[in-house]
């Protein structure tokens, strides 16, 4: 059985509907689904029946930072009328809004003109982030690709990486655990630090009350897969696994295309 439990939808930097999302998760034939949006959990109101056709892991990605390094913590198989995941949202929503003036303050030094206006045309719901900067960056002429507006204004260390207004790490994990669901570190190795250090965030996030780490994330080399996987089993966390997938043909993973979990380690859907 294919779980997929990493996925985006236009209800924050995805291309696709949530209904149009699941009917491609099953052509790709991914058996259990966890639509995992950043900050929000509203795409599970535009589903209609369509979210019956497969089995649906209710799911976000809350942002947050440690150590001043942006992080995100995925909560699988949360209570979607919880009163903590009402509540954490609602803060992420107003820490968006908050991220999203400063972000074009920062730009308007660099000669950016009117970003925070600019940016919102692109956003559809509760969601502002940087890939609606980077939309109207190309937009206007300033840069060429997204890829770009993210390396020259928005990028780690850049202006547009405004991280400070996101709730802690504590926080966002009991969030999670208030809504009964499982909080997940997601990417592990898209965070740009040493081994150590990761080793590091995972003691502080254990410590915090987290329970699993993604394993398998999108496309990652065999090594890779084994080494995370020996660090799940070391620190005795839930291994997950997700596409993180953002548009058909893009950089990020398609639904479904990743190496199954090792057998040696935990699944989380064991404790769904
Ligand atoms: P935000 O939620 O506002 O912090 O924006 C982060 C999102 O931007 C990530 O979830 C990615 O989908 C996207 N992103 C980050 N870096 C890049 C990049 N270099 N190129 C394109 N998209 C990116
Ligand atoms: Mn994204
Ligand atoms: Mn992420
Ligand atoms: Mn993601």
């Amino acid at each position: 059985m294919i779980f997929d439990l990493h996925s985006h939808t236009t209800f924050s930097d995805g291309a696709l509907t949530p209904r149009v999302l699941v009917l491609r998760a099953i052509e790709k034939q991914v058996e259990a689904l966890a639509i995992t949006d950043h900050d929000t959990v509203d795409a599970y109101q535009d589903l209609g029946t369509t979210g019956k056709r497969l089995r649906l892991v209710h799911g976000v990605e809350f942002s947050t930072q440690w150590e001043s390094i942006g992080i995100h913590v995925i909560g699988l198989n949360i209570d979607l009328s919880s009163d903590s995941i009402r509540a954490g949202t609602q803060f992420q929503a107003d820490a968006r809004m908050t991220r999203a003036l400063r972000i074009a303050s920062n730009l308007e030094k660099m000669g950016i003109p009117d970003a925070f206006a600019g940016a919102m045309r692109f956003s559809a719901g509760s969601y502002i982030g940087r890939p609606h900067f980077a939309q109207y960056l190309v937009s206007t002429g300033k840069v060429k690709t997204i890829e770009a507006a993210f390396k020259k204004y928005l990028g780690d260390g850049k202006p547009g990486d405004v991280k400070q207004h996101w709730a802690g790490l504590s926080q966002i994990i009991q969030w999670i655990r208030d809504a009964n669901g499982i909080p997940v570190l997601a990417h592990p190795l898209k965070y740009k630090i040493t081994r150590s250090k990761l080793k590091r965030l995972l003691d502080s996030f254990i410590q915090a009350g987290g329970q699993g780490m993604e394993v398998v994330s999108g496309q990652q080399a065999p090594h890779q897969t084994a080494e995370m996987a020996r660090l799940c089993e070391l620190k005795n966390l839930l291994a997950s696994c997700g596409s993180d997938f953002h548009s058909p043909g893009s950089q990020w993973g398609e639904l479904g295309a990743f190496a199954p979990l090792p057998g040696y380690v935990t699944p989380v859907w064991e404790r769904f």
